[in-house]
C-alpha cells in the first residue's frame, strides 16, 4: 500500500464490539481474566494496551518495519534504547545531536559505565576511525539541529554491518515520510512523535522501530520492565495524527522551500541553510536518499542585533523551543535549545549568536514570509 492509506489504515480496524470505526482508547490499567491462567492475551496496562498496539503498528508501517515500541517520549525511546548495551561497551554518536540526547548518554548513562565518542558522521570514513574493540552502537542523526548537517545513511549502515555495530538513526527531523533509514540497512529507527509525527503540539511522545527480531525483543522486554510507557489517550492521539502526516509533510515541505528561496540571495540575511537549496553543500546526498527537504530551516542572519529584532518582531510565528507542529516556530538555538554547549564547540559548527532557526508550520506561506521579511527590514 502506498504511505497515505497505510497511515490511515495500519494497525487500524473497526472496533469489533460497536464497529466504531476509530480505535477506541482503552483507558484502563487491568484486564478481567475468565481464570487462572486463561484471558484475551491482555493482563496489566502496561504490559499490553490495544491502542498503543494500534500506534506501534501503524508507525512501524510507515517506517518500512516489522516491530514498533512505543514510549512516553522521546528520551524514554533512547533510555531504553541504551539498554541494548552494558558497562564496559563504546557508543559512537553524531556530533550535533539533539541537546537532549547528548544530556541523557553523557551526564547520565556515561556513569553507568559506557563510554560515548561524538564524531562528524557526515563522512562515514569518521565511524570507522571512532570504532573500538569494545564499540556496541552508533547513534546517528540526519539532518541534524540546527545545522542540518546530512549523514550518508547507506554508508554508514555499510560501516556498522562490516563491524557488527547496532545502527540507530534518529529519524524526528524528516518523519517516516520523506525518509526511511531501515530501507537503508539501519537497525533501528527513533522518533520523538513529539515533533512531526503527532505534528499538533499537544503530546510528549517517542517510539522505536526495527525489523530485527532480537533488537525488538529486547526492547519489547525493557518496555515492560523498566515501564516507560505512553498512556492510552496519548497514544490515541498520536494515531489520529498519523493520518494526516503525509498531507502535513508535503505542506511542510513546501512552504520551507518558498521561504528558503525566497531569503536566498535576498541580501536581507547572509546565509539560508536548507537541504532543499542547490547551494547546501549535500543538496546531492538529501536527494538520493530523502523525498523531501522537511519544514526546518536555519537562517544565519550575521548580525546578532537584527538577529534578536527578528526574534522580538515576529506575529505569525511563535518564539519557542519544539518543531514540527502545524504553527511556524521561530527560536534562537544560541541561547535556547544550545544553551548548554561551551561556545568554543558552537563556533566550530558555525551556531552563532545571529543563527536563527524556523520550524516552518503549514499556515499561508506569503503571511509566514512577510512576517520573516517585516523583522529583517530595521
Ligand atoms: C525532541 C527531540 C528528541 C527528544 O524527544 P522528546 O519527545 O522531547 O523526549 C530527540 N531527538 C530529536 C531530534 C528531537 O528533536
Amino acid at each position: 500500500m502506498g504511505f497515505s492509506t497505510d497511515a490511515i489504515h495500519a494497525g487500524q480496524r473497526p472496533d469489533p464490539t460497536t464497529g466504531a470505526v476509530i480505535t477506541p482508547i482503552y483507558q484502563t490499567s487491568t484486564y478481567a481474566q475468565e481464570e487462572l491462567g486463561k484471558h484475551k492475551g491482555y493482563e496489566y496496562g502496561r504490559t499490553q494496551n490495544l491502542t498503543r498496539e494500534a500506534l506501534e503498528k501503524n508507525v512501524a508501517t510507515l517506517e518500512k518495519g516489522k516491530y514498533g515500541i512505543a514510549f512516553a517520549s522521546g528520551l524514554a525511546a533512547e533510555h531504553a534504547l541504551m539498554s541494548l548495551v552494558k558497562a564496559g561497551d563504546h557508543v559512537i554518536g553524531s556530533h550535533n545531536v539533539y541537546g537532549g540526547t547528548y544530556r541523557l548518554f553523557e551526564l547520565v548513562m556515561k556513569d553507568f559505565g559506557i563510554e560515548y565518542s561524538w564524531v562528524d558522521t557526515s563522512d562515514a570514513a569518521n565511524i570507522e576511525k571512532a570504532v573500538r574493540k569494545n564499540t556496541k552502537l552508533v547513534f546517528l542523526e540526519t539532518p541534524t539541529n540546527p545545522m542540518l548537517v546530512l549523514t550518508d545513511i547507506e554508508e554508514a549502515a555499510k560501516v556498522c554491518r562490516r563491524y557488527n555495530l547496532i545502527s540507530v538513526v534518529d529519524n524526528t527531523f524528516m518523519s517516516p515520510y520523506f525518509q526511511n533509514p531501515l530501507t537503508f540497512g539501519i537497525d533501528v529507527v527513533i522518533h520523538s512523535s513529539t515533533k512531526y509525527i503527532n505534528g499538533h503540539s499537544d503530546v510528549i511522545g517517542g517510539i522505536l522501530i526495527t525489523n530485527n527480531e532480537d533488537i525488538h525483543k529486547r526492547l519489547r522486554y525493557v518496555q515492560n520492565a523498566a515501564g516507560g510507557v505512553p498512556s492510552p489517550f496519548d497514544c490515541w492521539l498520536i494515531l489520529r495524527s498519523t493520518k494526516t502526516l503525509a498531507v502535513r509533510m508535503e505542506r511542510h515541505n513546501q512552504n520551507a522551500i518558498a521561504i528558503a528561496e525566497h531569503f536566498n540571495g535576498s541580501g536581507l540575511v547572509e546565509k539560508v541553510i536548507y537541504p532543499g537549496l542547490k547551494e547546501h553543500p549535500q543538496h546531492e546526498l538529501a536527494r538520493k536518499q530523502m523525498r523531501g527537504f522537511g519544514g526546518m530551516i536555519s537562517l544565519e542572519i550575521g548580525d546578532e542585533k537584527r538577529a534578536r529584532h527578528l526574534l522580538k518582531s515576529v506575529k505569525v510565528f511563535t518564539l519557542g523551543e519544539s518543531l514540527g507542529g502545524v504553527e511556524s516556530l521561530i527560536s534562537h538555538p544560541s541561547s535556547m535549545t544550545h544553551a548548554s554547549v561551551p561556545k568554543k564547540e558552537k563556533e566550530k559548527f558555525g551556531l552563532t549568536e545571529s543563527l536563527v532557526r524556523l520550524s516552518v508550520g503549514i499556515e499561508d506561506v506569503e503571511d509566514l514570509i512577510e512576517d520573516i521579511e517585516r523583522g529583517l527590514k530595521i
